[in-house]
């Protein structure tokens, strides 16, 4: 099985909530959206990026969503005591009984 290993940092200059953390995320994946679609011109707007600069923005704005998902893992720890790495294992069993993987 291919694995991306990603390993993001705790904010410590932040105070996280659950609640804060979710707007962050869909804040994000809206700043995804916009260089998926404004950026590369699918919006019916014209761009004017070269395409380097589009993936560029594109890879940033996706590292902000894991970011922002980090944090909500880092918060929903912190509540609620989990493990996360078992929750990955979960995850992965979830991806195998499915036929994803
Ligand atoms: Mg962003």
């Amino acid at each position: 099985m291919e694995r991306k290993t990603i390993s993001l940092p705790r904010l410590t200059g932040l105070t996280p909530t659950m609640e804060s953390t979710m707007l962050k995320i869909m804040e994000e994946v809206g700043e995804l959206a916009q260089a998926m679609g404004k950026f590369r011109g699918l919006s019916g707007e014209r761009s004017s990026m070269e395409e380097a600069d589009v993936a560029r923005a594109i890879v940033s704005e996706l590292l902000d969503v894991a970011q922002t998902a980090t944090s909500m893992m880092f918060v929903i720890e912190d509540i609620y005591g989990f493990d996360m790495s078992d929750e990955i294992e979960r995850h992965i069993a979830k991806l195998q009984e499915r036929g994803y993987l």
